[in-house]
Formats: C-alpha cells, sequence, structure tokens
C-alpha cells in the first residue's frame, strides 16, 4: 500500500467508504480471535509455570499434538464438533468463547480508535485482564507474570503516549493511580484481616482476602489512572456482590477451593473470587468509564 493508502486504513472504521470498513473490523476480528486463542494457552500453562511457547498444544486427555489446521481459532472447535480428533474427549466451549470475545474486542477496539496506539493499549488491557480474570476463576491465584504485564504494560504505554501526545500527566496521573491504587487496596486487605481475626471469622494466621486484588489494582491504575479508578471499584463491587448474592440464592457455592499453591490465604466457604470482578470493572470504565465521570459530573452540577 502507498502512503496514502496505509494512513487511510489506520483511521476509525467510521470515517471509512462501508467496504474498507468491513474488511478493516474483519481483519482486527481476525488477529484479535488469534491472541484469543494464544491466550488459552496462557491461562491453562502459567498457573502451571510451564512455558507458553513450547511444546505446542496438546490434548489434556490424550497428549495428542493437535495439528494447525484443528486449532483455528473459534472455527475448529465447531470443525471437531467439541471432541479431541484422537480420543474425541470434549473440548470446553471455554475455548472458542474466549478467542470469539477476544476477536470481537480486537474489532471493537479498532472501531473506537482505528489502528492506533490507543487501540492498540486497549487491546492489550483486554487480554492482560481476561487471562488474569480466568486464571482466578481457576486457581484463586494471580501469577506473578501476569499482574507484572499488567503494570509493565500499563506504564510503558503511558511513557509512549506521554512522548507522542507530549503530556506528561498522562503518565503521571497512571503511577499515581498505580501507587494510589494499590495502597487503597492494601489497606483494605489489612484492615479486613484485623477486624475477621478479631471476630473469629478467620484464624489467625489467616488473611481476610488474597494479596492478588491489591496487585490488579495496581495494574489497572497503571493503565487507566487515577481518575477511573474510584468507576472501576464501584463497578467492580456491585457486580460481585449481585453475582454473589444469585449465586447464593442458587445454592451454587461448594465452598472452599483447592489454592494451588502454599499460600496463607484460604477462600472462605461461599467466597467468590473478586479478581474477575475487578477486570470487568476495569474494561467497562476503560470503555464507558469517560461517559459515566463525565454524566456523574453532570450529576453533581460541576461544568467540564
Ligand atoms: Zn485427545
Amino acid at each position: 500500500m502507498d502512503d496514502l493508502g496505509l494512513s487511510l486504513f489506520l483511521r476509525r472504521p467510521a470515517e471509512l467508504p462501508p467496504s474498507l470498513a468491513i474488511a478493516s473490523l474483519a481483519f482486527a476480528f481476525v488477529v484479535g480471535s488469534c491472541w484469543g486463542s494464544f491466550l488459552n494457552v496462557v491461562i491453562a500453562r502459567v498457573p502451571a509455570g510451564i512455558s507458553v511457547v513450547t511444546p505446542r498444544s496438546r490434548c489434556p486427555k490424550c497428549g495428542a499434538a493437535i495439528a494447525a489446521w484443528d486449532n483455528l481459532p473459534v472455527l475448529s472447535w465447531f470443525l471437531l464438533r467439541a471432541r479431541c480428533r484422537s480420543c474425541k474427549a470434549p473440548i470446553s466451549p471455554r475455548y472458542p468463547m474466549i478467542e470469539l470475545v477476544i476477536g470481537l474486542a480486537g474489532a471493537g477496539v479498532v472501531a473506537r480508535a482505528g489502528w492506533s496506539l490507543e487501540a492498540l493499549e486497549l487491546f492489550v488491557l483486554v487480554c492482560v485482564l481476561t487471562a488474569i480474570a480466568f486464571v482466578d476463576l481457576d486457581t484463586w491465584t494471580v501469577p506473578h507474570p501476569l499482574w507484572i504485564a499488567l503494570v509493565a504494560s500499563g506504564l510503558a504505554f503511558g511513557v509512549a503516549r506521554m512522548v507522542t501526545e507530549s503530556d506528561v500527566d498522562i503518565l503521571l496521573a497512571r503511577v499515581i493511580g498505580a501507587g494510589g491504587g494499590g495502597l487503597l487496596l492494601g489497606a483494605i486487605v489489612v484492615a479486613a484481616t484485623g477486624l475477621f481475626r478479631r471476630t473469629g471469622r478467620i484464624a489467625a494466621d489467616q488473611t481476610a482476602m488474597g494479596w492478588g486484588d491489591p496487585l490488579i489494582v495496581v495494574g489497572i491504575g497503571s493503565h487507566l489512572g487515577w481518575r477511573l479508578l474510584p468507576i472501576v471499584i464501584l463497578f467492580a463491587s456491585l457486580q460481585g456482590v449481585v453475582v454473589a448474592l444469585l449465586l447464593r440464592a442458587q445454592g451454587g457455592l461448594k465452598g472452599e477451593k483447592p489454592v494451588s499453591d502454599a499460600d496463607d490465604w484460604v477462600p472462605p466457604a461461599g467466597a467468590v473470587p473478586f479478581g474477575p470482578f475487578l477486570a470487568l470493572g476495569a474494561l467497562e470504565a476503560a470503555f464507558f468509564g469517560d461517559v459515566v465521570l463525565g454524566w456523574l459530573w453532570g450529576l453533581a452540577g460541576i461544568g467540564e
């Protein structure tokens, strides 16, 4: 493509002729779904400390290596009728679901911001938070590589956008968000632990929440900055409470789950992990937080 053609394609699809817009979104979906496929590997392997690069994917049941044509994002699950080609063991619908959602996220960030640095950061944020949410659901832990990836990518994009937009405040807001958010959540863990120990809800050597949640908030703050953090915590708490109540009403909570590594934190009976809700709240804030903030300022009668 010549210079003009490429710069045209980088624009938001809403500014393009329909055929180019569809091509742009379809390409973003395909690229996104391939990253979704990689995320499935990350979610399965990172908690176990296995390399995400080698060996190639195998059926967890029979160990047969999965050929590239059986590993196409979304499509292969349907073509294989949700079963391993070798042993016919069922394949979880979670794999194509994650590929589909991350594909749609790819199309969504390009629809919002074109093929830009902003879109790339939003996509990275969706991917890392999705990995954190599912690993937390599976294991009740946040492995170090995942929260470090969240913090490091947030600060790196902060530096990149500070330079490209010549605005020091962009990086400053993120450093304050990361530090302030981590301190706030850390203080909540310490306070809740003191309260729960005194009232006998937990033993003297246990903590009330995992330390994973403060680390996730450090990462979220490093991407979104401090302004959106109250909205993240609000959205996460509201949705977490609603889901926990719904699960309790259904009698669907089985109580304690095994924690993967030696940890002084044991999930109490009836608990749901908070990490997935922090991830959800952060994504909602990333896409819609500015609208919500503007609406809240309007309610408060403060013009911007
Ligand atoms: Zn198999």
